[in-house]
């Protein structure tokens, strides 16, 4: 099977429903769980994050944090699991189709 072009995309929260799958349910967990450098606990929510799809078809978040505002990033692996890969092209072939 051949592969589509992978650069990195942006996304949207309906994408990384689809990408994410089962996992979806912890994603509110993920944006509560972030490292921000600023604040004294280090742990934060991120907030007006923008997210995309990257070469290795995991998505990552950049954001800001929710107290400091400090821009902060989130990392979430899904290019290992077989669905989100394939969830992954699907959503990079949608994406294209578009433009
Ligand atoms: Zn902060």
């Amino acid at each position: 099977m051949k592969r589509l072009d992978l650069d990195t995309i942006e996304i949207t929260e309906e994408d990384i429903k689809l990408i994410m799958g089962d996992s979806f349910t912890f994603f509110p967990q993920l944006l509560d769980n972030c490292f921000c450098a600023k604040c004294k606990d280090h742990r934060t929510t991120i907030i007006n994050y923008r997210a995309y799809l990257n070469i290795l078809q995991d998505i990552s978040l950049q954001g800001e944090c929710a107290q400091c505002s400090q821009a902060v990033g989130r990392y979430i692996e899904t290019g290992e699991s077989k669905e989100s890969v394939e969830a992954a092209d699907h959503v990079r072939k949608l994406k294209k189709d578009k433009v």
